[in-house]
């Protein structure tokens, strides 16, 4: 009997649901329900049968979507619903799909709604906390393997990275830069002076088109050596162009989950929010960086849009000369591609 997941949440949390995918496929077919936006990153993933788009903000928005989508559901007769993302929506969606067994967070907004719940352990990463969904709590802590997130760009996802990759002339390390985030203050404002003092080093921008501003200023700080490919290609495309890269430095925003997922060390940086939350950097090598001892941190589980306290030290103050050491580092380490 297959079973479904329903993970409609952020792009993020979407990578972070792959090895929970994985586990169940284990066990029988699977089919995900996620946005529009998910089910481009999902795609080729060999764990699941079938991806079910669910555009709970557009065409399938309100009552009569969500009870449209549930008939629909019901037909794939599954046997357990999996809430990786535990809004109450989900709940009486998967309920209303007559799927007898739910599983879900014993925290989560739909827990009335489940059959079986699986305790929330704030002090796990976010991938083995969905991995648990599947293992249960009584599993042994599962190997780093079991839990790092995969993802699978095509042959023309590759290509479409590489296009963009040869409008870079010259040699020397590639490094990838996301200096973008939905959430302010999880920028870290120094990525140009950064990007000025690795000067041997060549600079591919990645993010929506809504970074191209950004990545404008990073360009003027090193005129010739940096691509900027924000808005230029699909999720999945930009997977394979982070995979391309020797490392990426990001904010704890989605690009370091699709490091993870294609298996780039990352050099993630964290403000208002810190990797305790469970939203770290999984590729091999990979580091979180942020600025310990500040009484007033983390003070939001997302990131405020400005600082409450005006001065912003969580990333002002995080020296970009710090970053760049930690880049030499991971460049030393790992072979330049
Ligand atoms: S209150 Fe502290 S942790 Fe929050 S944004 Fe300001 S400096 Fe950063």
């Amino acid at each position: 009997m297959p079973a479904l997941v329903i993970q409609t949440s952020f792009l993020g949390d979407t990578v972070l649901t792959t090895p929970l995918f994985a586990a169940l496929a284990e066990r029988g077919p699977v089919d995900a329900l996620v946005t529009p936006h998910g089910a481009s990153l999902l795609r080729g993933n060999p764990a699941l049968r079938s991806l079910v788009v669910y555009d709970k903000r557009g065409r399938d928005a309100g009552v009569l979507g969500l009870r449209r989508m549930a008939r629909r559901l019901r037909e794939g007769a599954y046997d357990a619903a999996y809430l990786a993302q535990g809004s109450l929506r989900s709940a009486v969606l998967a309920r209303a799909a007559r799927i007898g067994r739910r599983v879900g967070f014993d925290t989560s907004a739909g827990r009335a709604l489940y059959t079986e719940r699986v305790r929330y352990r704030r002090d796990a990463h976010h991938a083995e906390r969905l991995w648990r969904l599947a293992a249960g709590d009584a599993a042994p802590a599962p190997a780093s393997d079991l839990i790092r997130p995969r993802l699978y760009p095509s042959a023309d996802d590759r290509a479409a990275a590489d296009a963009l990759l040869a409008e870079l002339p010259g040699g020397g390390p590639l490094v990838a830069v996301a200096p973008g985030s939905i959430w302010g203050t999880k920028r870290w404002p120094h990525v140009p002076a950064l990007v000025s003092m690795l000067d041997d080093v060549r600079v591919v921008v990645v993010g929506s088109g809504e970074d191209s501003v950004l990545a404008e200023t990073i360009a003027a700080a090193a005129p010739g050596r940096v691509l900027d490919a924000t808005g230029r290609l699909s999720l999945l495309a930009s997977a394979a162009l982070i995979a391309r890269c020797a490392v990426l430095i990001a904010n704890d925003s989605a690009p370091t989950h699709l490091a993870s997922g294609v298996g780039t060390p990352t050099l993630a940086i964290f403000g208002p929010t810190v990797p305790a939350f469970g939203f770290g950097p999984l590729a091999p090598r990979s580091e979180a960086l942020g600025v310990d001892g500040l009484a007033c941190r983390p003070c939001h589980p997302h990131g405020p849009r400005e600082c409450p306290l005006g001065h912003f030290a969580c990333m002002q103050t995080l020296e970009p000369s710090r970053v760049a050491a930690r880049v030499r580092n991971l460049l030393d380490t790992h072979p330049v591609p």
